[in-house]
């Protein structure tokens, strides 16, 4: 109360505080960033997106429904970049070997952002961790720049720890299992779970901007963190107390929607599914009795993965909607007959699923996911046991969180990190794992815990909650905050 009140004196004395937030054009960062603008405006703090087409799509829907979110828009791809015109997002890049273009042309963007930090004289820039110029960039204009990865807290400690000690050098094959040190509790990796860059088995521009990252890493203010403080806090007292970086959980922020069906199920884009037809196949389907299964906005799968998928998913025998993104994935890789044998027990989306709406009915009983941190987040805000299949990105990290510290999720047993090609479950570990989060005590028994995070989560948000009195803390530093040395750009 007292934050509050010294808050608002402040404010009236020196305007209202103002914050510009800086995604990248990926729906995983967007996605969350867009809900962290929505949290500012409902606490009294201006805040505006820079973003590009078609992200700008979802703000303005925001915004006509009553958000008061500042939009600035960038032309993605910039001015000399070599990325096709045609890509505007990160899914949308149709081969790995355009991947350090879309990072190039992210960097381009410096000079477009400055202008617009000059227009708009923020207070402070909250930048995605992809972005590691816009520490410069803040400097410049006087401003504290925040990180925001979009992940854990959990996994930055974990591939922090893994990068700092680099235990897999201990090992002398694949298969040789070896543990991260120095963390809370003791998790055990083999090397192909690990990504190349983290292995540093090649030296490229995404490596060069990985380095960057965490040079600018060490600069900046602090990082924000869409999680809360209880499902992580070992690692949030490790990140502080071990680590020395300041962090602020604030969420989680998909909870800040309060509103109903239409703000479920608009998330990132247009679903392909009618969110009626939807609700209504759900609807007729008992409590808890459906598997969700969806990976994302960005893993890609072979062919033969996809089948394998899917005769799983039939031989579990359990009513299930399974998302298989388009472009992304090759077709033609149904088993024969599928369709019609699953007819009435699965619904197979192909393209943008409602995936908030769908894992918040109650018919919903579990979650098969590829561990991405919104979705990770969504399943524990929705208190549905999970099925961890990691493809990438830290997946492999947030799977360790679910299965081995929260408890609320088996994992399916991939062995390997791939962005692109993933493969290697068999239909027989998909069944498997497929029935032992649906059936049975031990199901049961993570299902309670996992209404038990649900409860956790909602509290964490609500007034005196942890990530509520967070958000207080970040805001009154923010407004009392005073730049070491302010240079004007000019
Ligand atoms: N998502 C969705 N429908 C889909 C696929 C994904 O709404 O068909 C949303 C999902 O709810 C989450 C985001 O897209 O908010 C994906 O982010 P995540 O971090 O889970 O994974 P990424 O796409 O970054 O790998």
């Amino acid at each position: 109360k007292d934050i509050n009140l010294e808050l608002h004196k402040k404010e009236q004395k020196m305007g209202q505080l103002h914050i510009v937030l800086l995604p990248i054009m990926a729906h995983g960062h967007m996605i969350p960033v867009l809900d962290m603008a929505k949290l500012f405006i409902s606490r009294g703090v201006k805040t505006t997106i820079i973003s590009t087409p078609p992200f700008s799509h979802p703000i303005i829907k925001a915004q006509e429904s009553g958000h008061d979110i500042g939009l600035s828009i960038l032309k993605f791809p910039p001015e000399g970049s070599s990325l096709p015109e045609n890509i505007a997002t990160l899914d949308q890049v149709p081969s790995p070997d355009l991947i350090p273009k879309f990072f190039e042309a992210l960097a381009l963007l410096q000079k477009p952002v400055e202008k617009i930090l000059q227009e708009l004289h923020p207070n402070c820039l909250i930048s995605d961790m992809c972005l590691p110029w816009t520490t410069d960039s803040a400097n410049k204009f006087g401003i504290p720049r925040l990180v925001f990865h979009g992940t854990s807290c959990f996994a930055i400690c974990a591939s922090e720890q893994m990068d700092l000690h680099k235990p897999y050098k201990n090992v002398s094959s694949d298969s040789e299992p070896f543990v991260i040190p120095n963390l809370p509790h003791r998790f055990i990796f083999t090397r192909p779970q690990v990504s190349p860059f983290e292995l540093h088995e090649e030296e490229n521009d995404f490596t060069k901007l990985m380095q960057q990252m965490k040079e600018a890493e060490e600069k900046n203010y602090g990082v924000v963190i869409n999680s809360f403080y209880e499902i992580e806090s070992d690692y949030a007292d490790f990140f502080k107390n071990v680590m020395g970086r300041k962090s602020w959980h604030i969420g989680p922020l998909l909870l800040c929607n309060k509103g109903g069906v239409e703000e479920k199920s608009h998330r990132g884009k247009e679903s392909e599914i009618d969110q009626h037809e939807c609700l209504s196949w759900l609807d007729s389907k008992k409590p808890d009795s459906v598997v969700y299964a969806c990976f994302g906005s960005q893993a890609a799968f072979t062919q033969a993965q996809l089948h394998e998928t899917a005769a799983g998913l039939e031989a579990s025998g359990q009513d299930f909607i399974w998302v298989v993104q388009k472009g992304k994935n090759e077709d033609n890789w149904l088993p024969e007959g599928f369709e019609d044998r699953t007819k009435g027990k699965g619904l197979l989306i192909r393209g943008w699923a409602p995936q908030v709406m769908i894992l918040d009915h109650p018919s919903v009983g579990a979650f098969v996911t590829h561990c991405g941190w919104n979705s990770t987040l969504e399943g524990i805000c929705a208190g549905v046991p999970m099925v961890a299949w990691p493809t990438f990105a830290e997946q492999f990290y947030n799977e360790k969180l679910v299965t081995e510290v929260l408890g609320i999720g088996v994992s399916v047993g991939n062995k390997k990190w791939q962005r692109v090609g993933s493969e290697g479950v068999e239909r027989a570990a998909v069944k498997t794992a497929v029935e032992r989060i649906m059936v049975g005590e031990t199901a049961a028994e993570m299902r309670r815990r996992a209404m038990s995070y649900k409860e956790m989560a909602r509290k964490a948000v609500e007034e005196g909650g942890s990530s509520y009195n967070c958000l207080n803390d970040l805001i009154h530093e923010l407004s009392v905050y005073e730049h070491p040395k302010k240079q004007d750009i000019n």
